[in-house]
């Protein structure tokens, strides 16, 4: 788990195929798929630039981004 960032999916509200794009996109692999499940790569996740791509490309409240340092979170 990151010290500054965690990174939340609810694995309800991915849609088939958004796991893939998911991947795809996160500039600093903070996704990953293990079989059909999309993860987050706990490791990686104080790399998150909060760029909020996958924000805008997942469902409503499919993916968090908890801002650990400051309280606050952003959300799909
Ligand atoms: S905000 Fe950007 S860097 Fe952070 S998890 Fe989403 S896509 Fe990756």
């Amino acid at each position: 788990m990151g010290l500054f960032i965690r990174v939340e999916i609810n694995q309800e509200k991915i849609a088939p195929g958004m796991g893939d794009e998911l991947v795809n996109l996160c500039p600093v692999d903070i996704f990953a798929l293990e079989g059909d499940q999309l993860t987050v790569v706990e490791d990686n996740e104080d790399e998150c630039t909060l760029c909020e791509l996958c924000l805008k490309c997942a469902s409503a409240g499919a993916i968090t981004i908890h801002k650990l340092y400051k309280n606050e979170t952003l959300v799909s």
